[in-house]
């Protein structure tokens, strides 16, 4: 409905927890806002391995009935948005199989750049599988090594596949979480008294009053099983590539995402953006929720007061039923709503996290205007995404990102606004101060630490014309 980055995924597990899959449905709950086509959770009793999943948020998927079936002191959790494989029932997580090496479960966050490759090989070689999901291809590899035990022949499929993968899996009585050695998509460890507790970010550790220890590094594989845990670094240590867009956008303010908090660096995206990008105005007006942040630290480097001047309606679903006679911008109206008394006559900053067609900013702008601003000034706390992602965020081709097909004159024109600004790169960078080098930063550069086979594919795509320089593939 919104013209942003599609979330990708959110994993969480427990072990060692009596409650452990009303844990993981808490967990997820905490996790929503990183998928909601599909919700999962498998869970361990010692001796047996059973999942459960639906297509919705975790509330439609769960009931009281579901989750006491669903024994055992040991649980992991998915919910999903597709980032490789269609949206539907068969591609939700986890993914339960039975194989030589006894149950398992597996959740993913992330995308295989060699996924389609491997899957080529692999049904050549007779292997069936049941999704269109990239995820599946783990538990081919997995199932095939003739390693022995279970964390040998996980590091051996592992070993076969590039990209990025966060994940949550779940033996009959052990729970494993794997981040791989780039370490693209977060994964925070906790604990619950005895019970140890991984997930996508820390603000589900908040929910169910864990606490957080520290991030599984890139490449480890931590291993929680019914006697000890153990911390492995079975992978090539490889330069680190934490998405920076988790900071930007998907991670929620109140956590704490790659030993940052997302709220501090958020705000220091704004501050760094009154710096680099400032006007005179009357208003600094976020485009809520997750321009908020930004807007605040906008508000406090510049000195212009920053009002709620659009109100989001939280209750509205994935889809609605338009009216018949059709309602200007009503797809935006339903969602945002302008609010007079802050915006007549004045003028207004905009802050936003992103521009992605530019198709929803237009509307946007429109309704402040026609709520009587009289000017606005358009601020990005991230610079032009002029590439897509391949690491397990939902971008469209290049050529539909306006950054990447039009100036930005051309882009203030299109969506109507006095004017437009993006923060730089060394602003954005600049707000991350522990490690910028530590961050993957491939959708505004085009630069890629891994390659990737689709590369043909995006230069060839329709639209996308001479000036749209190849994807280069680095390191
Ligand atoms: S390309 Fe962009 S969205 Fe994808 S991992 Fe890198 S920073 Fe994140």
């Amino acid at each position: 409905m919104f013209d942003k980055l599609s979330e990708e995924c959110g994993v969480f597990g427990i072990q060692g927890h009596p409650e452990a899959s009303r844990m993981a449905y808490l967990g997820l709950y905490a996790l929503q806002h990183r998928g909601q086509e599909s919700a999962g959770i498998a869970s361990a009793d010692g001796t047996r391995l059973l999942a459960s999943r639906g297509m919705g948020y975790v509330a439609d998927v769960f009931n009281e009935t579901e989750l006491s079936r669903l024994a055992g002191t040991l649980a992991i959790g998915h919910v999903r948005y597709s980032t490789a494989g269609e949206s539907k029932l068969a591609n939700a997580q986890p993914i339960r199989i039975d194989c030589v090496h006894g149950p398992i479960a597996i959740c993913h966050n992330g995308n295989l750049v060699n996924a389609d490759e491997l899957r080529e090989s692999l049904v050549r070689q007779g292997s069936i599988f049941q999704t269109s999901s990239d995820t599946e291809v783990i538990l081919h590899l997995y199932a095939r090594s003739k390693a022995r035990p279970v964390d040998e022949a996980l590091v051996e499929a592992l070993s076969q596949v590039r990209g990025a993968f966060s994940l949550a899996l779940l033996t009959s009585d052990t729970l494993i979480a794997v981040r791989d050695p780039h370490g693209f998509r977060p994964l925070a460890l906790g604990r619950l008294g005895e019970a140890w507790v991984v997930s996508s970010e820390t603000c589900a550790l908040d929910l169910i009053g864990a606490t957080f220890v520290r991030d599984v590094e890139p490449g480890e594989m931590f291993i929680a099983g019914p006697s000890a845990t153990r911390s492995l670094h079975p992978f090539p240590p490889a330069r680190p590539q934490q998405c920076i867009f988790e900071h930007v956008y998907f991670a929620r303010p109140d956590s704490v995402v790659f030993g940052e908090s997302v709220n501090e660096v958020r705000t220091m995206l704004g501050r760094h953006l009154a710096r680099e990008a400032p006007v005179e105005a009357d208003v600094v007006v976020p485009v809520p929720d997750s321009g908020v942040c930004a807007a605040t630290g906008y508000a406090a480097e510049s000195g212009i007061p920053m009002r709620m001047g659009l109100i989001r309606n939280h209750y509205v679903g994935r889809t609605f039923i338009e009216p018949r006679q059709s309602i200007r911008h009503f797809g935006v109206k339903v969602k945002l709503n302008p609010v007079r008394s802050i915006l007549d006559g004045r003028r207004v900053v905009l802050v936003d996290d992103s521009i992605v067609r530019g198709t929803t900013s237009r509307k946007i702008v429109r309704m402040i205007k026609g709520a009587g601003a009289s000017q606005v000034h358009v601020r990005i706390s991230c610079p032009p995404t002029i590439s897509p992602c391949f690491y397990g965020v939902d971008t469209p081709r290049r050529s539909e990102l306006i950054a990447a097909t039009h100036t930005l004159e051309e882009i203030e024109q299109f969506i109507g606004a006095d004017s437009v600004r993006y923060l730089s790169l060394e602003g954005l960078l600049g707000s991350v101060p522990t490690r910028p080098e530590a961050y993957c930063t491939s959708c505004y550069t085009g630069h890629y630490p891994l390659p990737f086979p689709q590369e043909e594919d995006v230069a060839a795509q329709p639209g996308v014309g001479l000036h749209d320089a190849p994807v280069k593939a680095v390191d």
